[in-house]
């Protein structure tokens, strides 16, 4: 098992990447904690997974952008299990429009989860993994932190910000034995995805079926959806990784939808 008894934290991990990498982990001894605005779901995802792999979960009532809510569900699992090992920063949504019609209110709010959300859950857990000399920060990119689309303004300017975050805290946490990393999926079929292709495909003046087959696929080497399990798989190779060596760094799964 690779992950025996880490604890680990995964935002937005109700659904979707998140959930799947809590799976994963879980299958491989860790102690997960689920935080996500979705108590609810929250709650039944650790139910299966412990029904799954009889390891101890815990459910977090979260809104990443809330500072007093990721402080106070950081402190839950550190009162529950001691420490934190692992952070998956992963909470996302989508909003697309052209950057002429995109709400004010709708750019605050995407910075806010996708970047807010990766600083305050950081800046949380980094005392805990500081006190003993070890731990492993992941944030959830995309093909948006490396390459531009239509319509995405908001949501490629967070993923580029958090290649920037995750190399500044590479460098200031590594000498006290925190590495960090970003992992950046190509499309994955997830509530995420599938909510944005009848948009796009408004927006575009296409038909769904081009959406997913130009726009999401069309640069793939052979026009396959990476899935929830590449990812995880990612996942748990950048949290199992036995030394320090690899931190500062951005992994691209995408089918190769680009190349670096
Ligand atoms: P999803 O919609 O399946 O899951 C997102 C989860 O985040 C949900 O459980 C939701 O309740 C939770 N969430 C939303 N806002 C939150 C908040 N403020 N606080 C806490 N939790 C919140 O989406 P997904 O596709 O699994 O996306 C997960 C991450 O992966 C996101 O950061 C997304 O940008 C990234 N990503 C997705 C894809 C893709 O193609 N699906 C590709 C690249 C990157």
């Amino acid at each position: 098992m690779k992950l025996k008894d880490k604890v680990c934290i995964v935002t937005g991990a109700a659904s979707g990447i998140g959930n799947a990498i809590a799976r994963r982990y879980a299958a491989e001894g860790a102690k997960v904690a689920i935080a996500d605005i979705n108590l609810e779901a929250a709650q039944k995802a650790v139910d299966d997974i412990a029904a799954a792999h009889g390891t101890a979960g815990l459910a977090l009532a979260m809104d990443v952008t809330s500072e007093e809510q990721v402080n106070a569900g950081v402190q839950q699992v550190v009162d529950a299990w001691g420490t934190v090992d692992v952070l998956v920063s992963n909470a996302g949504i989508q909003i697309v429009n052209p950057i002429e019609q995109f709400a004010f209110a709708d750019w605050k709010k995407m910075l806010a989860i996708h970047l807010d959300g990766a600083f305050l859950t950081s800046k949380a857990v980094i005392p805990h993994m500081y006190a003993q000399g070890s731990g492993t920060i992941l944030f959830m990119g995309s093909v948006h932190s490396k390459e531009a689309s239509k319509l995405k303004s908001a949501y490629v300017t967070a993923k580029h910000g958090l290649l920037g975050l995750s190399r500044t805290i590479a460098k200031e946490a590594g000498p006290k034995g925190v590495r960090t990393n970003v992992i950046c999926p190509g499309f994955v079929r997830t509530p995420l995805v599938d909510k944005q292709i009848p948009e796009q495909a408004k927006e575009l003046g296409i038909s769904e079926d081009e959406v997913i087959k130009k726009v999401m696929l069309g640069q793939t080497v052979d026009g396959e959806f990476t899935t929830v399990d590449d990812i995880a798989e990612v996942a748990l190779f950048f949290a199992a990784f036995p030394s320090n060596a690899l931190t500062g760094q951005s992994l691209v799964a995408s089918h190769g939808w680009y190349m670096e």
